[in-house]
């Protein structure tokens, strides 16, 4: 008789750890491989020769290796397990391998090391592959993203420098002109080139402002008649400028919506304005809004240099410009698009281009869900009728920017009104 406690627990604890390592095998997606050196038996286990696009019974040598190989990493490698080998440095590689039927490719980390017999000769050189491809990619996306946001800034440098010329110009010309038409010329251009670079810097912060989700619409039952009217307005300099005939159809009925007027019109008047920058001098631009079952649809079709089919999805891209080389004065930051499709979004609509391609016009449709009891419930009439305006105010003009609060004081005083300014609580 033969006391085997001992034994039996020792194998009880052998096949606990042979589950474990069995379970983490499976679980952690890492491969396990081991050599003998100089290389003469491979031994792979299933994961490792999925890394490299082998099934499980695949029968492998270090020529295997080398073959599926990405050929431009192939050289790295070698070298780095000769280094590990020859001066037992830890062994730490990244490579492609590919599917020599199919060329696919796969992204692979490997980590290993040497081990050496008593006298000092490398006897083993084993280790494990994880399959790293996600993490490429992903690092490829983030570095693109990173080139199109430094190629974003130095736009944005651009266009907040250009305006700033002219209006440093007219500043010298009214110091060097009496009032009258040249001065008057000058006044004109620079209220031209800030409105323009205050559009640019308001555009840049409603973007900041909704991609932090900090835009609240400020909803209240509107006619979309009243949207496109607004829009229509505000971008009448727009359209004026490049000489277009803008026809409008509205509804004859109301056609109720729960929306933020401002938020609307701008994105109504954002494609118009679009129209009008993409769309050579002497241009038509019509504008129709009309309910369509549950919905508003307001479409804005011109006839401009159009969209080439294959940029028609990604014009609603932050940062995306068809044609980059066009005169920056008529282009702006690429995001205009980005923004008012958000702002669709967040109104429950959507925004969708069409074009025939380069040179034949482009149509963009806005939709919107009307409010629901349309005919039920009127609505609410805005409070009373408007003040009589007094002639006179007296205003307290608290900024602690002490030139932006002297010059609104300033011209409180000459409209009229009675201000103070402070410059802080
Ligand atoms: P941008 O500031 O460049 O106008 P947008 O986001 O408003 O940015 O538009 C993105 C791009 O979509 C524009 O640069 C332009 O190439 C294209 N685009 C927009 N509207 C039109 C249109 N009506 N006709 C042709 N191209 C247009």
């Amino acid at each position: 008789m033969l006391d085997v406690t001992l034994w039996k627990r020792a194998e009880d604890a052998l096949r606990v750890s042979e589950e474990r390592f069995a379970f983490v095998r499976k679980t952690s997606g890492v491969g396990f491989w081991y050599c003998d050196l100089p290389f003469d038996v491979l031994e792979w286990d299933e994961q490792v020769k999925a890394h490299f696009h082998l099934p499980p019974d695949a029968v492998v040598s270090i020529d295997t290796f080398y073959d599926r190989l990405h050929p431009d990493d192939r050289e790295p490698t070698r070298r780095a397990i000769e280094r590990s080998i020859a001066e037992k440095a830890p062994y730490d590689v990244d490579y492609r391998t590919v599917d020599t039927a199919t060329g696919a490719e796969k992204w692979v980390r490997a980590v290993g090391r040497t081990s050496y017999a008593a006298d000092g000769t490398p006897i083993r050189f084993d280790g494990v592959t994880f399959d790293i491809t996600e993490r490429k990619r992903a690092a490829d996306e983030l570095r693109e993203q990173d080139r199109r946001k430094d190629e974003f800034l130095a736009t944005l440098a651009h266009e907040l420098r250009n305006p700033l010329a002219p209006v440093r110009t007219g500043l010298q010309i009214l110091k060097m002109t009496p009032p009258g038409r040249s001065a008057e010329k000058a006044h004109d251009m620079m209220d031209r080139q800030l409105g323009h670079m205050v559009r640019l810097i308001d555009d840049l912060l409603d973007v900041s402002r909704i991609s932090r989700g900090k835009v609240d619409l400020r909803r209240e039952r509107v006619d979309l008649r009243t949207v496109v009217e607004n829009a229509v307005e505000t971008s009448h300099p727009v359209v004026e400028a490049g000489r277009h005939d803008l026809a409008v159809n509205l509804p004859d009925e109301p056609v109720w919506l729960d929306a933020d007027l401002t938020r609307l019109a701008q994105v109504v008047s954002n494609v118009i304005t679009n129209a009008a920058k993409y769309t050579p001098e002497g241009g038509r631009i019509h504008l129709a809004a009309r309910r369509d079952g549950d919905e508003a649809v307001v479409t804005v079709t011109d006839t401009g240099v159009g969209i080439p089919a294959k940029m028609l999805a990604g014009v609603f891209e932050m940062f995306s410009q068809v044609n980059k080389t066009l005169d920056r004065a008529q282009g702006g930051l690429g995001i205009g698009l980005a923004l008012v499709r958000r702002l669709a979004e967040m109104h429950g609509g959507s925004i969708t281009a069409e074009s025939a391609g380069t040179g034949r016009g482009s149509t963009f449709t806005v939709r919107l869900p009307i409010a629901v009891a349309q005919e039920l419930h009127p609505p609410p009439g805005r409070n009373g009728a408007a003040h009589a305006t007094p002639a006179s105010f007296r205003v307290l003009v608290v900024d602690d920017n002490k030139d932006g609060a002297e010059s609104l004081a300033m011209l409180l005083k000459l409209s009229g009104h009675d201000a103070r300014v402070a410059h802080d609580g």
